[in-house]
């Protein structure tokens, strides 16, 4: 077969054109194994391990190739900041041993003005960082030019460290979480061709549109995706899926033929969403009888693996049904879908 990515001929994969790890049912065997693997660790990954995604994964439980579901407390970890006092640092890691979550409050040192104007440096230590105290204070002396104590001075200061401890139980802790969209846009339009090739037929590949969508997505740079005619965004609020209600376990995708061309929308979860055009050319594909099979609409549920692939006139007629409004009418048209 002759490989939708690289074009050479090579034996067919398994790929899995939503990745496997979102729960993703639907394979094509038209990729090859080195595109197969490549793409996995970067684009695919991009879009399965974003931290949205992972936590969404997390909570329907949705194994990755690993075999095993992200852990819901691996979201919780890192440093963060208290919530109450946003200057005190705080790590939160999974203690193995233990089989639970424990906080740490990191060493945290300021300059204050005392009751009777001297100035004085101020510790924060976690109560499990006692034993470090006499360390803390003379080397935070030592910094500011000031002698260090005799024994019996730092034994007093430890002591009133123990009069000062503040104990909050299961602290609020906040963590800033950043991650690149780069690859989630390779990611979704990805998507998008191999659907474009699934239901366009094999002609598709000779398309010059689908000549632009594969090298933007097999390009390294994170911005070769940015030029081509596709949107992609958050699924909240996204125009082109306003027909289907948010559900946070199924994968929806559909064909939308305009005078100008063929796009194919696409949502994983209620997280991601994209519309992008995959060919300039519509009468190519649907000149003929079978036409409007070639528009299709798929959901998937990611957890029970259930599948409704029609045509997209007929998806859309459930809808009008569904939503009390008979064909007839016409109010839902697929002008309506358009975006
Ligand atoms: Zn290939």
């Amino acid at each position: 077969m002759k490989c939708i990515f690289c074009l050479k001929e090579r034996p067919g994969t398994e790929e899995h054109i939503f990745p496997r790890a979102i729960g993703g049912k639907l394979t094509t065997n038209r990729v090859c194994k080195s595109c197969n693997s490549s793409f996995g660790s970067k684009v695919d990954a991009a879009l399965s391990d974003n931290f949205l995604v992972r936590g969404h994964r997390a909570r329907l439980r949705l194994a990755g190739n690993s075999g095993e579901p992200p852990a819901m407390h691996e979201l919780l970890l890192g440093v963060g900041r208290l919530a109450e006092n946003p200057s005190i640092r705080v790590e939160v890691r999974f203690d193995e041993c233990e089989q639970k979550i424990v906080t740490r409050t990191l060493h945290h040192a300021s300059d204050v003005i005392m009751p009777d104007g001297s100035k004085a440096r101020k510790v924060v230590v976690d109560e499990k960082d006692a034993g470090d105290l006499p360390k803390i204070i003379q080397r935070e002396r030592k910094r500011h030019g000031v002698p260090p104590l005799s024994v019996e001075a730092l034994e007093a200061e430890v002591s009133r460290f123990r009069d000062n401890v503040t104990v909050i139980n299961n602290p609020k802790v906040l963590f800033e979480r950043s991650y690149s969209f780069a690859f989630v846009r390779h990611a979704m339009i990805k998507i998008a061709y191999e659907l474009a090739f699934l239901w366009l037929g094999e002609d598709y590949i000779n398309d010059p549109s689908a000549a632009e969508l594969r090298d933007a997505i097999c390009s390294a740079d994170p911005n070769s995706t940015d030029k081509l005619p596709a949107y992609v965004a958050d699924a909240e609020g996204f125009e082109a899926f306003k027909w289907w209600p948010s559900n946070e376990t199924e994968h929806l995708a559909y064909a939308f033929a305009g005078d100008d061309g063929i796009a194919i929308a696409v949502r994983v979860f209620n997280i991601h969403a994209a519309f992008v055009w995959v060919t300039k050319e519509p009468t190519r594909y649907l000149s003929g009888r079978d036409a409007g099979q070639r528009l299709r609409f798929l959901c998937m549920d990611a957890i029970t693996g259930q599948k409704r692939d029609a045509p997209v006139m007929d998806e859309l007629a459930r809808i009008a049904a569904a939503i009390g409004v008979s064909r007839n009418n016409e109010i839902v048209k697929s002008d309506d879908l358009s975006y």
